[in-house]
């Protein structure tokens, strides 16, 4: 098997070229600027996910709430919600005011630096421990994450499969014996930046422009491209539904999902298995015993969660009596109160929002 190893040049070079390319061009991150544990902690999990540009709004709204592990803590369902919608992957904001909660109870409300203990904290894998234990405290460890694998991999020419733990493992024990003792957080940091601007993904590298180009050996073989290896993941299960847009004076019908499993606990949308023609809706409704004043069809729509796949037909139909099983909100309430998760996204507009945002 190839091992991912550095050489000895690789070892004393990569640490100087790296850190004195990241001084003269890192960007400018208001968490990178300031940071404070809870800060570096809250980018790193919104980071999780999304892109950067993406998650600044987000981080800015987010601390303006809750500028505190304290605030965090106390906060209610209601407004972590609101505060995640359009983030996506909701159980990453419920983890973080558990972790916030263990926080306050066994640390007196401030992040311990050891990555052992940040580990033990919900939601925090030992890339983000390692990347809070560095960055906010210059523990020197390791933060291994995607980015940084692909840059390994290219840089030692490794064809060993990045998705299985063991080359994970391997990396980590590399980049601990190169890590500065006084620059760890830039290290990291640095990495991963290369990985974002520099050694792109999807076999776009721009080596040209690499300050590790002398060192990398993936480059010097022509196959940086062909690099990271990474086994096919299973494919994405295919779930029919049909989404029911029920409308009923100025409210509109919602519908809380099961505590456990995907989007736990969040107001959805309620809709039928299967892929439903307008008469079977008119029908099952009412058999609900739904006074049915109008059924009309709306665009199809798909989303795309890390396993399953939805494909939804969606129908819109008025109603003259709210059905009780429901819940039924208004688009006020839909936009202040209820975050709907953002696999509903299309059926927005029909809901009276947009993007989020109210629309008329
Ligand atoms: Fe990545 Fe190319 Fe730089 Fe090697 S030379 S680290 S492949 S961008």
């Amino acid at each position: 098997m190839n091992q991912t190893l550095l050489s000895q040049e690789q070892q004393e070079l990569l640490p100087v070229l790296l850190l004195e390319w990241y001084d003269q061009t890192r960007r400018i991150l208001p968490w990178r600027e300031d940071p404070q544990p809870y800060y570096v902690w809250l980018s790193e999990i919104m980071l999780q996910q999304t892109r950067v540009e993406a998650v600044k709004p987000y981080f800015a709204r987010f601390l303006e709430t809750l500028p505190t592990i304290q605030a965090l803590a106390e906060a209610s369902e209601e407004t972590l919600l609101k505060l995640w919608e359009g983030l996506g992957y909701y159980s990453r904001v419920r983890n973080l005011q558990k972790a916030a909660r263990v926080v306050m109870g066994e640390y007196g409300g401030e992040l311990p630096s050891n990555p052992l203990l940040l580990e033990k904290l919900p939601g925090i894998g030992s890339y983000t421990a390692g990347a809070i234990a560095s960055i906010a405290f210059g523990v020197p460890v390791p933060a291994v994450d995607g980015n940084v694998l692909r840059v390994i991999s290219r840089v030692t020419a490794s064809r060993e499969d990045i998705a299985a733990p063991k080359c994970k493992r391997n990396m980590e024990q590399e980049i601990t014996k190169i890590i500065p003792e006084n620059r760890a957080g830039d290290f990291n940091q640095a990495l991963m930046e290369l990985g974002a601007m520099v050694c792109l993904g999807n076999g776009e590298p721009k080596c040209l422009c690499c300050p590790l180009q002398r060192i990398c050996e993936g480059y010097r073989q022509g196959v940086a491209g062909e690099l990271p290896v990474k086994a096919p993941k299973k494919p994405r299960k295919i779930e029919e539904r049909t989404v029911l847009l029920l409308h009923c004076g100025d409210t509109f019908a919602l519908r809380q999902r099961p505590k456990k499993g995907l989007l736990a606990g969040m107001w959805e949308l309620p809709s039928l298995d299967g892929k439903r023609s307008r008469e079977e809706v008119k029908g099952w409704l009412q058999e609900q015993g739904a006074q049915v004043l109008s059924v009309r069809e709306v665009p199809v729509a798909t989303h795309i969660f890390t396993h399953v796949e939805w494909h939804m037909t969606g129908f819109f139909s008025e109603l003259s009596e709210p059905l009780p099983e429901f819940f039924w909100a208004d688009s006020n309430a839909l936009e202040q109160q209820y975050a709907l998760p953002s696999a509903f996204k299309a059926y927005f507009p029909e809901l009276g929002l947009k993007k989020g945002k109210r629309s008329r």
